[in-house]
């Protein structure tokens, strides 16, 4: 009894003690990469028109299993999915835009001017395995164009995303755009997939000889080299192929359109993307560093998503970028984040009964100018070269007299000029040189 209570303190203090595999903290530069992404993504799509839409990261399970699609991967393997206590379906959105649609409907967005331009950033939750850029909880921003079917929405929707990741200085990407067509165009090609793969049914893998069944559409996606390899012997046709008039000329004015903006790309036929609500165009956006885990980000128009969802019909397009991939392309260019926040002034006290006092001079300089003091006692060499240490520009140094009148020395570490000044004007000095800074 004695052995099985130590072994299960044990291993409760190794569950307390690490994140959960394919989750992790985000602190130090990685969070401030994601910082200003977010802040870049934010700008270009706010000056777009878009407003910012936060959906629960949990749902009914029903919002993904039809909006992202029941023969999906992402439905079929990789959701968190729970029972909450009342015995309802609950599922951690594994993705963005079922959830931005649920709320586009339940509000009645359909009324607002169109289309709607929506953007939303936040953790998505999917059960793959980890790897390099792929996580069980990872980070997306995301945008969606609701109530419009020109393709001119698809270019702009291209457009933002390349304009927001030229802007954080990365270069080394490249636009891969495909048409998944229209409903009839899929059911004319699932039509020919099925005739020319089911022959050879005993070569696929297990997962898409399920598909052959369900989609086989989706096997087009398939990883396992079997079905890489099947797909190449077979020499099959891509679905471009069998795209009728209207979805012929619909990529072909997205293609001109990108052209027009100067946005380069090239063309993939193999292009399905993970989610089934997909119609037209769909693209990838891959950097040429990242290995096997490589896109950025990716996205598409949903036609018939929103009445999938119960909703008015009202075509849309949109796409994601993960953030989590956008800081490894960053790094791999040798891009910086933002900078670590440094302090304008260090303070310290010279004795323990002055920390009080030191609090009371950084508050009356918060928050526009960045304060931080010390909470202990230092000799004075001794904080000169922890506000050093810390990049301060100036150091405030509390001692008996300034204590005693509301005071304080602030020291230039640059000139090493020095002078006792009232809180009151210390302030106006220090806010001053933050508005010099700005
Ligand atoms: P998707 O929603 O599958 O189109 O994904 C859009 C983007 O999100 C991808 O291009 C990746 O950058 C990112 N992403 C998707 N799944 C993961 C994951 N498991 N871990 C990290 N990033 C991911």
């Amino acid at each position: 009894m004695l052995f099985f209570n130590n072994a299960a303190t044990w291993l409760t203090m190794k569950l307390v003690t690490r994140a959960v595999k394919g989750t992790h903290d985000l602190f130090g530069d990685e969070i401030r990469f994601q910082r200003k992404i977010l802040r870049n993504a934010r700008q270009w799509l706010e000056s777009a028109g878009a407003f910012e839409l936060a959906t629960p990261v949990f749902e009914f399970t029903e919002v993904f299993q039809r909006g992202v699609g029941q023969t999906t991967d992402i439905v079929q393997k990789e959701m968190y999915t729970f029972s909450d206590r009342a015995g309802r379906s609950i599922t951690l959105r594994p993705e963005g835009t079922a959830g931005v649609i649920r709320a586009f409907i339940e509000h009645g967005m359909k009324v607002m001017p169109q289309p709607v331009r929506i953007w939303y950033a936040g953790p998505m939750f999917r059960a793959e395995r980890p790897q390099k850029g792929r996580q069980r909880q990872f980070h997306q921003v995301g945008y969606e164009i609701i109530g419009s079917d020109s393709y001119v929405a698809d270019a702009e929707a291209i457009l933002l995303s390349y304009k927001i990741l030229e802007s954080l200085g990365l270069r080394q990407m490249r636009l891969r755009i495909g048409s998944v067509g229209d409903s009839q165009d899929r059911m004319k090609y699932n039509e020919y997939l099925n005739s020319v793969l089911t022959p050879h049914f005993d070569d696929l893998s297990t997962d898409s000889q399920r598909r052959l069944v369900s989609n086989p559409l989706r096997i087009l996606d398939s990883k396992a080299p079997q079905d890489i390899a099947l797909l190449q012997e077979l020499d099959v046709k891509p679905l471009l192929e069998f795209m009728g008039e209207k979805s012929r000329k619909h990529f072909e004015s997205v293609k001109k359109a990108l052209e027009d903006l100067g946005i380069a790309y090239t063309i993939d036929s193999r292009i399905v993307r993970g989610l089934d609500y997909y119609a037209h165009t769909a693209w990838e956006i891959h950097h040429e560093l990242l290995g096997s885990q490589s896109a950025l980000g990716g996205g598409g128009r949903y036609d018939t998503l929103v009445e999938t969802l119960g909703g008015a019909p009202s075509p849309g397009v949109g796409w994601a970028l993960g953030l989590e991939r956008v800081t490894l392309a960053m790094q791999a260019e040798g891009l910086s984040p933002d900078a670590a926040s440094r302090p304008l002034i260090y303070i310290f006290p010279l004795a323990a009964e002055f920390a009080e006092k030191a609090l009371l001079a950084a508050q009356s300089f918060w928050p526009q100018v960045s304060a931080q003091y010390s909470l202990s006692a230092k000799k004075p060499a001794k904080g000169l070269r922890e506000a050093e240490k810390r990049g301060a520009k100036y150091a405030g140094i509390i001692g008996q007299d300034e204590a005693a009148s509301e005071a304080i020395t602030i020291k230039n570490l640059h000139t090493k000029e020095q002078k006792l000044l009232s809180l009151k004007d210390a302030a106006a000095l220090l806010k001053g040189e933050n508005n010099e800074a700005h």
